[in-house]
């Protein structure tokens, strides 16, 4: 399937980074939100890259609006209202949401370049990036969001396994709720 998408993708430069959107007329909304984002938070793919894997997407899933966003800075990206709860993955214990959310501003004071926290529970070092989130999230530079997209698993594996290779980087999914 051949779509004439390039007049299609919007090109957008701010002081908040770059982004490449694609809208089709009559695009399906719905509160979910499938949100890909980088394994290793200050990644940053070329913008050749950012492009074909945006293009990559539309040629799947045309009746879909597409963002392809690069952040001057890593960001967090929840799940939305799927976001529940949060534990140590060195121990398993939940974090109580204060001790997170004063992990979370102190990491915000460096931009979220510095991720590395100190849990109560364990006298060891980890990272808010690998702390686990009972519905996936992260931090990253780069995403790409297809709004309104809730795939099984089959199709999933396939879409990520391309765009793992058009990035040339590990890449991890977000399940998001509006
Ligand atoms: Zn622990």
């Amino acid at each position: 399937m051949q779509r004439n998408t390039e007049q299609k993708i919007v090109e957008e430069t701010s002081s908040k980074g770059y982004k490449l959107r694609y809208s089709p007329g009559d695009g399906y909304y719905s509160s979910d939100e499938l949100r890909i984002i980088t394994a290793d938070p200050p990644f940053e793919p070329s913008k050749s890259k950012q492009r074909q894997a945006i293009e990559f997407l539309i040629s799947e899933l045309g009746e879909y609006h597409i963002k392809s966003i690069l952040a001057t800075h890593p960001q967090f990206v929840d799940p939305g209202e799927n976001f529940e709860s949060v534990a140590c993955n060195l121990c398993g214990e939940p974090l109580k949401m204060d001790d997170w959310q004063e992990f979370m501003s102190t990491a915000h004071e460096s931009k979220f370049h510095e991720l590395s926290i100190l849990p109560k529970c364990c006298d060891k070092e980890t990272s808010l990036n690998k702390l686990t989130y009972s519905w996936q999230a992260g931090f990253s530079k780069y995403r790409l969001s297809i709004i309104g997209f809730n795939p099984n698993e089959n199709k999933l594996a396939k879409l990520m396994d391309q765009l793992e290779k058009i990035l040339e980087t590990n890449l991890k999914v977000i399940r998001a709720k509006y």
